[in-house]
């Protein structure tokens, strides 16, 4: 690619850069993400950072609304993104958050494994505790 088409490029990133936000800031984000996207294809250096910035504030959104795997999807594709950066490492702590989240969310379906009341380990079979005798029925407190 020659000189002036490289910078024909960067101009037509810069300019479709400033349409993605402006659609952006007005609520109308399929168009603004359209926009993000082909500006990203123009110019990515140019465009990385608020591309990336757009697809986790879309990600945390799912997050908040316990939408995790789809969060997580989101996230990876802003890590993906964004260039070796104090952005990227915020990002990537981001997915652990989530991950650990997800992780969380699976095990607390798991029977507990301490007496709530002597706080020995007790087997998720029990109904009683074997060693203090309350009643070990998940239900009640
Ligand atoms: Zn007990």
């Amino acid at each position: 690619m020659s000189v002036n088409e490289a910078s024909l490029e960067r101009r037509l990133a810069a300019a479709t850069l400033e349409r993605a936000q402006a659609y952006w800031d007005l609520g109308n984000r399929e168009l603004a993400l359209k926009d993000f996207q082909e500006a990203h294809d123009y110019s990515a250096d140019l465009t990385v950072i608020p591309y990336s910035k757009v697809i986790y504030q879309i990600g945390m959104e799912k997050q908040e609304s316990g939408d995790l795997e789809e969060a997580l999807q989101d996230l990876q594709f802003a890590a993906g993104l964004a260039p070796e950066s104090e952005w990227k490492s915020e990002i990537q702590q981001r997915i652990k958050d989530i991950e650990n989240e997800i992780l969380i969310g699976e095990t607390s379906t798991i029977l507990r494994t301490e007496c709530p009341n002597c706080g020995r380990s007790i087997q998720a079979k029990w109904k009683i505790c074997a060693f203090c005798g309350k009643s070990l029925n998940t239900q009640a407190t």
